[in-house]
């Protein structure tokens, strides 16, 4: 039994054939699927997927590439989508200073806002962090909420192993099957009790399948590579995360 923590099915190459999606996550032993949105009209749609399918929770928030020309009200808005049943999470949410599709200065501010929001709610959030570690770290620190983790981990070891101490979990995707050495590293340097998998759907399939879109049902690809990488057997990698996020998002 696996969680895939970080999908996006509003993706139209997902959306389209939702149901086939979620039967062969299901035949794969992915029985629990987050699906993130990144924009205010992305968070309505996920809120309307949780109501179709028992096994799929919704995570809502402004991803830092969304965060400019936001209505004034969209903290409100925000709030609202939160409340509502089978949301588990504030995401995504973050820093990416690789690309500028919105500036820096107003990253930061939307970022900021929402970390205050899910530390008021005492909800968890999923961090997306590229090219930003230092500030994310910083702006965590400055508001001291620390019950989150950073998605698509792109790190080093050495930030890993700093993250973790802090109380973050972090969640790797199709990238650990790249041959990276870095995130070999640093999957190697993350203990077991803070890691999660997820596969970023519709992004980053892994190595085998990166001519398809991915999906929930390639988790187990995922959680094999994290076994070999540490040395473990693979239902020791698949009860430990899948704990890990039933425990983190509160999953029933
Ligand atoms: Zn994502």
């Amino acid at each position: 039994m696996f969680v895939d923590t970080h999908t996006h099915l509003t993706y139209p190459t997902l959306r389209d054939q939702l149901p086939d999606v979620i039967d062969r996550a299901k035949a794969a032993g992915v029985t629990r699927i987050i699906n993130v949105a990144t924009d205010l009209a992305s968070s309505e749609i996920v809120i309307e997927s949780v109501a179709k399918y028992d096994c799929v929770y919704a995570a809502v928030g402004i991803h830092p590439q969304d965060s400019a020309n936001l209505p004034s009200d969209w903290p409100e808005r925000l709030r609202e989508l939160l409340s509502q049943p089978k949301v588990v999470a504030v995401g995504e949410i973050g820093l990416d200073y690789y690309r500028d599709f919105s500036p820096k200065e107003t990253q930061i501010k939307i970022f900021r806002e929402q970390i205050i929001i899910a530390k008021e709610l005492g909800l968890p959030m999923i961090l997306h962090d590229r090219q930003a570690h230092d500030d994310i770290k910083q702006i965590l620190a400055e508001i001291g909420y620390y019950r989150g983790v950073l998605h698509c981990f792109s790190g080093n070891a050495a930030f890993a192993q700093e993250m973790t101490d802090l109380g973050f979990y972090i969640s790797f995707t199709g990238n650990t099957t790249y041959g990276n050495k870095k995130t070999d590293l640093a999957v190697q340097a993350v203990s077991l009790d803070k890691l999660m998998l997820e596969t970023d759907a519709p992004f980053l399939a892994p190595e085998g399948k990166r001519n398809e879109t991915t999906e929930p049902a390639n988790i187990p690809l995922i959680a094999t590579k994290i076994a070999e990488l540490k040395s473990l057997p693979f239902e020791t990698v698949e009860a430990a995360t899948t704990q890990n996020a039933l425990t983190f998002f509160h999953l029933q």
